[in-house]
């Protein structure tokens, strides 16, 4: 047996060699930065509704989530831990008891879980191997008005577009393999969100997401009413326009299929990716009151992040990678952050963004973006 300490919490695990889905009960101790994460964005979505929560932790594994949301929330009056295994749901009992709170823990497979328990949980966390896809009907079915999705997929191959068809089967939704797939899979994740929602007339607003190299994860509240259920798909739903040639993209709300084929920038062929989510991915006002509420959080990781969401929170979709520019210019990277500065000297907006280290959103067109590169990389050679 293993002693796992994380957070306020302390839990034990069967011994383990890797971390895998093989292990008898999955614990990822790279996941911690996700928990820490999640703890804060329940507490601000628990101030945002102002009454005690319950919490449905639906893959528990060791019970992690769960606990640490009993614990590290305040007023979450409930929580409700569930796993499909045996061996995990003999660990999830195990580590309530050693942690001295009470949770209902059942062992039911998610979509029962999910259906059974219609309209009580504030929170719904979904957190399983790989795809959520399986499992979203039945979120959906289950959410009641106002209550919170926790939604995470580590299937990045398939929203990233590497895997395409897996990505259409999976979502409904055609990828685009560009530089800033990784936001894309955000995209692509919450647009089926939301027309699973849309069936029960309910509909998404999202209050957080991101992305890395192994997972997505996204925040969003569930409202209901089908006029605007309508009005969200209308506005938010739609494609993403690209050129592989000069980097010029476009997003286009609404599900008509009618798209330009040539880039307007430079004649070539324009790809076309989605359906997918093509408006605000953040709240910005939940954004900021979060990162009020950590100004003297320990964690810096954590807190540079959060800066960085601040930043981007209310700047247009997609970002362009500073890298691939300068390789398809043939001229050396000058620093991010003088590229930023340069772009707002000649008024346009931007940031960098937590999707890549290299990337810049910004609302200048993609012609300034190059011309701005040059002139900064030919200042720092000559
Ligand atoms: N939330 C956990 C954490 O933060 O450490 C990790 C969850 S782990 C990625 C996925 C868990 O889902 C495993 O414990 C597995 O037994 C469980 N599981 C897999 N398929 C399931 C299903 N259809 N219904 C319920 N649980 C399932
Ligand atoms: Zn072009």
């Amino acid at each position: 047996m293993e002693t796992i300490r994380e957070g306020k919490v302390k839990i034990k695990i069967p011994k383990f060699k890797k971390v895998s889905s093989e292990a008898p009960v999955f614990y990822n101790p790279a996941m911690k930065f996700d928990r820490d994460l999640s703890v804060i964005i329940l507490q601000q979505f628990q101030k945002e509704i102002n009454k005690e929560i319950s919490v449905a932790d639906t893959f528990g594994a060791s019970g992690i989530r769960g606990i640490r949301y009993f614990k590290e929330v305040k007023n979450v009056n409930k929580v409700f831990i569930n796993d499909i295994d045996e061996t995990a749901v003999k660990f999830i009992k195990k580590n309530v008891a050693l942690n001295n709170i009470e949770a209902e823990v059942s062992q039911e497979e998610a979509n029962i879980f999910l259906r059974k328990n219609r309209g009580k949980f504030d929170i719904i966390d979904i957190d399983p191997f790989g795809t959520p896809s399986p499992f979203i009907d039945s979120t959906l079915y289950s959410a009641k008005r106002d209550s919170l999705l926790c939604i995470t997929a580590t299937d990045t191959s398939a929203l990233c577009g590497t895997y395409r068809t897996a990505c259409i089967r999976k979502y409904n939704s055609v990828p685009l393999k560009t530089e800033y797939c990784h936001e894309n899979a955000v995209r692509i994740l919450m647009a089926f969100v939301a027309m699973n929602g849309a069936k029960y007339d309910k509909y998404i607003v999202p209050k957080f997401s991101h992305s890395t190299k192994h997972y997505v994860r996204l925040y969003l509240k569930v409202k209901k009413g089908a006029k605007k259920t309508d009005k969200c798909i209308d506005k938010n739903i739609g494609f993403i326009l690209h050129c592989n040639n000069c980097f010029y993209r476009e997003t286009r709300a609404g599900l008509s299929y009618q798209h330009p084929s040539e880039c307007p920038s430079c004649g070539h062929k324009l790809h076309v990716g989605g359906p997918l989510w093509v408006g605000k991915v953040y709240d910005p006002e939940f954004v900021k009151e979060i990162r009020k509420s950590i100004v003297s959080y320990a964690n810096q990781k954590i807190l540079k992040f959060i800066e960085v969401c601040s930043q981007e929170c209310e700047m247009p979709a997609t970002y362009y990678d500073v890298h691939r520019i300068c390789s398809d210019l043939r001229i050396s990277a000058p620093k991010i952050d003088k590229i930023i500065n340069s772009l707002r000297e000649l008024g346009f907006r931007a940031t960098r963004t937590h999707y890549s280290p290299v990337g810049i959103k910004t609302d200048a067109p993609v012609e300034t973006i190059k011309k701005v590169i040059r002139k900064l990389s030919n200042a720092t050679h000559s």
